[in-house]
């Protein structure tokens, strides 16, 4: 069986007390079984959200960005280094706001990803297309593409650090939902992918989690479909209710 996932990503929200009160509050609930949490946390909470959250195994903190150097003059940056000497060991890499606003293009997101994977991290690679790619439909090849570029260069073994989180762009911040039928056929298209440039037990392994405006009322829907194993969460993760109420919907 392969894990059930509720990520949370904080992107560049909450003060301090309300980071800690909310990663208290997730790491004192009870997860359903089978299911675990990922927190995507601000840098500068990520020790702190670490400490807090080492009472529950099954909450994990993950940086939401890591260079792909070791350490060096990168002004800003943070590595793998440092985070493992503060003890995490999770990272998101290709999210759609770090390909759009931060220029981070494939071959950078292909040597993160392999920095991360030599590093014994867990790696949520997101992948996803802009509207105009969809209205097009060409969103299965430009996924391909996305996946062919950053994640195909590891070897089979690899994989099993990975995470796949399909964001279409449309749906991030927008409050408009992939239906659950979009989500299923790219999540199905995104297996096929898998299978066919590794193999069928890689593919069934994988866990790929859907992201775009996932709310209470619209992830036990997402989350029934077969390929869809989780979630993906900016904006309803800032709140403990309404995650936990994510995190309920499997
Ligand atoms: C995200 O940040 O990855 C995301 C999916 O955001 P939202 O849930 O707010 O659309």
């Amino acid at each position: 069986m392969r894990q059930k996932i509720a990520a949370g990503n904080w992107k560049m929200n909450l003060d301090s007390q309300k980071a800690r009160e909310l990663v208290t509050e997730l790491s004192n609930t009870m997860t359903p079984s089978g299911v675990e949490v990922i927190l995507a946390c601000p840098a500068l909470y990520l020790d702190m959200a670490n400490t807090l959250a080492s009472k529950n195994r099954k909450v994990h903190i993950a940086a939401q960005n890591v260079h792909d150097k070791d350490n060096g003059a990168y002004t800003g940056e943070i590595s793998h280094e440092m985070l493992t000497s503060i003890g995490i060991k999770y990272a998101l890499v290709g999210h759609s706001e770090r390909r759009e606003y931060f220029g981070e293009k494939p071959s950078f997101l292909r040597d993160k990803v392999s920095t991360l994977v030599n590093n014994g991290f867990t790696t949520i690679f997101c992948c996803g297309e802009p509207l105009k790619v969809r209205k097009s439909k060409k969103h299965k090849s430009f996924v391909a593409k996305q996946l062919k570029d950053s994640l195909f260069h590891l070897k089979e073994d690899q994989l099993k650090s990975i995470i796949v989180a399909y964001e279409p762009i449309w749906a991030i911040g927008t409050g408009v939902t992939a239906s659950p039928a979009q989500a299923q056929e790219m999540h199905k298209f995104i297996r096929s992918e898998i299978r066919k440039k590794y193999s069928s037990q890689t593919a069934k392994n994988l866990s790929i989690l859907y992201g775009g405006s996932v709310k209470p009322a619209n992830a036990s829907q997402l989350f029934s479909k077969a390929d869809v194993d989780g979630g993906l969460v900016g904006g309803a993760s800032l709140n403990a209710e309404s995650f936990k109420k994510i995190i309920n919907s499997f």
